[in-house]
């Protein structure tokens, strides 16, 4: 379970209302029993229920269960599209390790704005499922011309363009060539980057321009297909 608290032995830790129902209403735990919680920062650790009701509760931090994990160190940048289909691409990211999720407007991007907390809360969702104790945080959505502007020396991209289309494997012979990072992906929108992006990105000597097979993908399938490569051929 993750929570928005301070984690340490002997710290209580005063539960949300949708945990409480979670916690009590759905799995049904009492006075006494034991909870996994994570902050994000300081591992796993072992704490017991104090108090319960069914809209509030208090944990009782006992023992740290397992250190720390940070993922590798990738951003995933993609242009939100559909409600339902960015949430996605913020699940599946957080469940594949990614350490940042900066969602990003492009030129031809359709959607000016997002819930950037309810986008959070979908990779607390996913990092809680897949037993992590990192939390990605999502960013807030900024313009792709403004970033790549400041964009770090260090940090290589993979941009991922749909106008290559051939086979993947110019990742797979990037990564046996170079493999340091930090990384970051970049998936476009539904009507795929402009000329002048594709211009900018190919003077940044930072960004690689990879192809991710033969067809061309939808951005969601596209997101996963890209962490699923880079995983394979440069995660650790
Ligand atoms: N409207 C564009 C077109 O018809 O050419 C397609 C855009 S695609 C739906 C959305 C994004 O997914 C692209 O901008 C790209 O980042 C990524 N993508 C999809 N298929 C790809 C491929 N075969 N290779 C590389 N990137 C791909």
């Amino acid at each position: 379970l993750y929570v928005d608290h301070p984690l340490g032995q002997g710290q209580s830790v005063p539960l949300e209302r949708d945990q409480a129902h979670y916690l009590f209403g759905v799995m049904r735990l009492g006075l006494g029993d034991a909870v996994l919680v994570f902050e994000g920062q300081s591992g796993e650790w072992r704490a017991t229920v104090a108090e319960a009701s069914k809209k509030r509760g208090v944990l009782i931090v006992e023992e740290q269960t397992r250190p720390q994990q940070y993922p590798p160190d990738l951003w995933l940048l993609f242009a939100p599209i559909k409600k339902a289909r960015t949430d996605f691409i913020v699940e599946k990211a957080a469940e594949m390790g990614a350490a940042r999720i900066c969602p990003v407007q492009t030129e031809f991007t359709n959607s000016e704005r997002i819930r950037q907390d309810r986008l959070q809360a979908h990779a607390v969702e996913a990092a809680e499922q897949c037993g992590g104790t990192y939390v990605p945080e999502v960013t807030a959505l900024q313009k792709l011309d403004a970033l790549l502007n400041t964009w770090p020396d260090d940090r290589q991209i993979l941009f991922c363009d749909e106008a290559l289309a051939g086979p993947s494997s110019a990742l797979i012979s990037l990564a046996k060539n170079d493999r340091s990072g930090p990384w970051a992906i970049l998936i476009g929108p539904e009507g795929g980057f402009s000329d002048a992006e594709r211009r900018r990105l190919a003077a940044l000597p930072q960004a690689h321009a990879i192809s991710l097979g033969p067809r061309i993908l939808r951005a969601d399938t596209a997101a996963v297909a890209a962490l699923t490569i880079w995983q394979q051929a440069l995660g650790d």
